[in-house]
């Protein structure tokens, strides 16, 4: 993912020219802005903005006029307890801005979240780079046998080094004809925003991406999870190392409640309620399907 000379310079000047504010300022996210987390071969994430702190969620919260703080247990227990019970709107109250480069199979994923605000490079105005994604052999698998939904095990070394340059090859030749189709040498040259339907999904795009704390947390709940496809789940695991430094109490009770805590249905709460007073509960007599009892005795178990 290396940045041009000039794209370097131009962040060690924004990072050269801090300025005083009467904003609210967390230190660490001051210490992540602007600087570019490499993601895959390519990728990166930079934070270029944030607005509050975990004090503001308080300040919210409690509608105050100063700073809204009361001591930093009382905050955190403050802050747990909106978690806990779903009192999203002191979490809108913050936001970040997000510069990503990622291939576009997984924009394809991210744009989903709605819930945020979107501004992309435009291939119908300039050129794309050649870069493409091209796994890692170790990220090359088969299609999963029990999730339709997943890859299984990973490739042998025969198998996986055909199809890495299957996909080397077919990305620089769909970008050669890309090239020679946009170029005006001794010809009209196809417009940009044609041209471009030649490329392939693992090529790179570019977006700015702006979310609130609230909906952050809802898009890293489901794409930092186990079941997240790898691509994008890596995107996540970096913007969480950031919201863990920027909103460090609020990235706790978000680990506490959301990342690491699980929700059951009535049925659920039911069997675990027979299983506790002694009661041998099986699959047959749970009153769940198949894969709603194997989903079940995973939490429990
Ligand atoms: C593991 C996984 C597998 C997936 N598989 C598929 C798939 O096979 N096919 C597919 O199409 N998608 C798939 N998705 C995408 C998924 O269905 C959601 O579109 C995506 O996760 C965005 O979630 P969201 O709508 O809650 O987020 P956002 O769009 O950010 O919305 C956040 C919340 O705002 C509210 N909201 C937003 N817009 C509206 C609206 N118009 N009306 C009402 N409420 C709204 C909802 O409460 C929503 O939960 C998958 C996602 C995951 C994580």
């Amino acid at each position: 993912m290396p940045l041009t000379p000039e794209q370097d310079a131009e962040i060690a000047d924004l990072r050269a020219t801090p300025r005083p504010t009467l904003r609210a300022v967390s230190e660490g996210a001051e210490a992540h802005l602007y600087v570019p987390k490499p993601v895959l071969d390519h990728g990166f994430v930079r934070m270029i903005d944030y607005m509050g702190d975990d004090a503001a969620i308080c300040q919210a919260a409690r509608v105050s006029y100063g700073r809204g703080t009361k001591s930093v247990q009382n905050d955190e227990g403050l802050i747990r307890y909106l978690m806990r019970h779903w009192h999203s709107t002191p979490f809108e109250m913050c936001e970040l801005k997000l510069h990503v480069k990622l291939p576009v199979f997984v924009a394809r994923q991210w744009i989903r979240h709605r819930m945020a605000n979107v501004n992309e490079y435009s291939a119908r105005y300039s050129i794309l780079d050649r870069e493409f994604y091209i796994p890692r052999a170790e990220d090359l698998a088969a299609q999963s046998r029990q999730n339709n939904q997943g890859r299984g095990d990973v490739l042998g070394a025969e198998e996986s080094a055909r199809v890495l340059d299957w996909l080397r090859e077919d990305a620089h030749r769909a970008y050669d004809h890309y090239e020679a189709m946009i170029s005006d040498d001794g010809q009209q040259g196809v417009a940009r925003e044609l041209a471009r339907m030649n490329l392939p999904a693992n090529i790179y795009t570019q977006w700015y991406w702006k979310v609130d704390l609230h909906n952050l947390f809802h898009f890293l709940r489901l794409r930092a999870d186990s079941h997240a496809q790898y691509e994008i789940r890596v995107y996540a695991d970096a913007i969480c190392e950031m919201v863990k430094d920027w909103v460090p109490a609020a990235y706790r009770a978000f680990e506490e409640y959301r990342l690491g805590g699980v929700t059951l249905s009535a049925s659920g709460v039911e069997c675990l309620r027979r299983m506790l007073a002694g009661e041998e509960v099986t699959q047959e007599t749970s009153g769940m399907s198949g894969r709603e009892w194997r989903e079940f005795m995973e939490i429990v178990e």
